[in-house]
């Protein structure tokens, strides 16, 4: 039927400027703004501004209710695919298309080959009032709008999140929007960098969009020798290993992929084993590179691995979770845990280099955004009132996925990790130091040893609590005011996170919390150890709070005795 739209040739006049040399394809939802916003991005850039389905009616003379009609969706899809390849071979300008054309995996490879994508996501409801009314819109004619955009969010958004950049437009205006946009193209084309100076090693955190799809050229500088062996796990390898394996393969780095099941009991003695088995006997040099590609359990199983095979070889640290881009990636602390205990056997190893990709965050559950969340709010309560204010501004946008509250999220908090760490690499100040990260993490893991690592209660989640109980035993103790903790509960509960021991459903035994307490590693001649606080920005570790204060504490928190 439409043979011959792929030579119809009657693209804009092409107007490129320096700055902006490909083409940018809008991707999302009928109404979510791609060709308002794509005008006004096109005016900015001073390119021209093409709307594929435009293209695809005039090439066919018709309109493509009337294509859907007369020949099908298979048949339109044909068409549309040829009309963007088309467009994309020509010279740059803002394409908007067709909100199933992202879809078609065909399209989507020329789109990755060719353009730069933009994903313009829009909520429901703001997608419903802007499209009721609206005609000639096929897939709407089939009944009521709010179910069939509700379906079609459910199987588009994963694929949308395939896109280079992800930008939340919902009920802005098109100015902020478009201003948006071009930010976060600069942002792709300009990633953020933070270093991490240490005395005997210098390494960036990278932070930027689509950072996966270019590793090949952001590790080959930093690789002493093209080959690389990457963990991750089987969750992370459904949705960004290919990518990655492509990337590497690019710029001719060697790369062998080695996937654990997802979850914090790959953080195992028996998994470490059989992966470090399986890795030698595929073999591995003394300069091949180990890349993490996942969230903690695998930068801290793979960072394990790359520190002890061979007596330590390079290790690149790719974090796909919020917790691990804000945390866990850097620092150089790499682990496993004991039978009796987490992080209890482990190593320093600091990695050539960290890429925090924000665009892989679109994939993350909120549950999985707020476990991340929670060590941001540790950040602030130990870095000072900046950002702990910057969280309680902006904190509901980190956690409804606003790409641009994520990034500068993990900039902010990376930043923060990078001082501390430079400081005290090492964990070994008399006073304060690296040892001030542990805040709410002496309750956090009796908590997390308590649930068996079961996926039940995350680490984050874990942290959260803490947070609410090294606070609310500072004030018990009489070294805070009760201000703070009211502060903190606020900030927590109003979005929804867990801040306090009322989360679970039935009381803990404030006897089991105390044993797993003891067995922390942070134990030193028989006593436990506190980070504690006395103001936001004035935190202290502390080993002389008697074990009975704390029970007593726990269980006016609500365990049982
Ligand atoms: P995780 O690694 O188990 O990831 C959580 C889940 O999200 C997993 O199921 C994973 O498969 C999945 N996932 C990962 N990336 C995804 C993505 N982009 N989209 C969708 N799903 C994705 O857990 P975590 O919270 O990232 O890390 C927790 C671990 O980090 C704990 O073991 C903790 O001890 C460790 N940690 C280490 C340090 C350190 O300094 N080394 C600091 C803090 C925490």
């Amino acid at each position: 039927m439409m043979d011959h739209l792929a030579s119809t040739s009657d693209t804009p006049s092409p107007v490129s400027t320096p700055a902006q040399t490909e083409t940018i394809v809008l991707v999302g939802l009928m109404g979510a703004g791609k060709t308002t916003i794509g005008r006004r991005v096109a005016t900015r850039l001073d390119l021209p501004f093409v709307d594929a389905d435009v293209e695809i009616e005039r090439a066919a003379g018709c309109t493509i209710s009337e294509i859907f009609t007369r020949h099908g969706e298979p048949a339109f899809r044909d068409g549309e695919r040829r009309v963007i390849k088309r467009l994309l071979q020509g010279p740059p300008c803002v394409l908007a298309t067709g909100g199933g054309a992202f879809m078609d995996t065909q399209t989507r490879i020329l789109v990755r080959q060719h353009a730069r994508s933009v994903w313009l996501r829009c909520a429901l409801p703001v997608l419903a009032r802007r499209l009721s009314g609206r005609q000639g819109r096929p897939l709407l004619a089939q009944g009521d709008h709010k179910t069939i955009l509700a379906a079609l969010q459910a199987v588009r958004h994963p694929i949308y999140a395939e896109a280079d950049i992800i930008v939340d437009c919902g009920d802005d205006s098109v100015d902020t929007s478009a201003r948006r946009v071009l930010e976060a193209l600069e942002q792709h084309r300009h990633p953020v960098r933070v270093p991490v100076q240490l005395d005997t090693h210098r390494y960036d955190v990278t932070i930027g969009a689509d950072l996966i799809s270019r590793a090949g050229a952001f590790l080959a500088p930093v690789l002493p020798q093209k080959r690389a062996i990457v963990i991750t796990d089987r969750n992370v390898a459904a949705l960004h290993l290919p990518r990655l394996m492509t990337a590497l393969a690019e710029t001719g780095v060697e790369a062998r992929d080695f996937v654990v099941p997802g979850g914090e009991e790959s953080k195992s003695l028996a998994q470490y084993g059989a992966l470090i088995d399986d890795i030698i006997t595929a073999g591995i040099e003394r300069r091949t590179t180990v890349i993490g590609l996942g969230g903690g359990v695998v930068g801290d199983l793979a960072g394990f691995v790359a520190a002890t095979v061979l007596r330590g070889v390079p290790f690149v640290q790719i974090p796909t979770t919020l917790l691990a881009q804000v945390d866990s990636s850097v620092g150089g602390k790499t682990g496993i845990n004991a039978r009796s205990g987490k992080n209890l056997i482990g190593a320093f190893h600091q990695p050539l280099a960290v890429l925090a990709d924000s665009s892989a965050l679109a994939t993350l559950s909120r549950r999985e955004r707020v476990a991340g969340y929670a060590e941001i709010v540790k950040a602030g309560l130990i870095d000072g009132v900046e950002l702990f204010a910057w969280c309680e501004n902006h904190g509901a946008a980190v956690l409804s996925g606003d790409p641009a509250a994520l990034a500068e999220a993990v900039r902010r908090a990376c930043l923060f990790k990078a001082g501390v760490v430079q400081a005290d690499e090492r964990e070994q100040a008399a006073e304060g130091g690296r040892a001030l990260l542990n805040l709410g993490h002496t309750f956090a893991h009796a908590l997390e040893a308590s649930f068996g690592y079961d996926g039940r209660l995350l680490h984050g989640e874990a942290v959260s609590i803490g947070l609410h109980l090294a606070v609310g035993l500072s004030v018990r103790l009489g070294f805070c005011d009760a201000s703070v903790l009211l502060r903190l509960d606020s900030h927590l509960r109003t979005r929804a996170m867990p801040a306090g021991l009322d989360w679970f459903a039935d009381a803990l035994s404030a006897e089991e919390l105390l044993n797993h307490m003891a067995r922390d590693k942070k134990m030193r001649d028989g006593r436990l150890s506190f980070v504690l606080l006395r103001d936001i920005g004035d935190c202290f570790t502390t080993r002389d709070v008697p074990m009975e204060i704390v029970r007593d504490f726990l269980i006016r928190e609500g365990c049982r005795s």
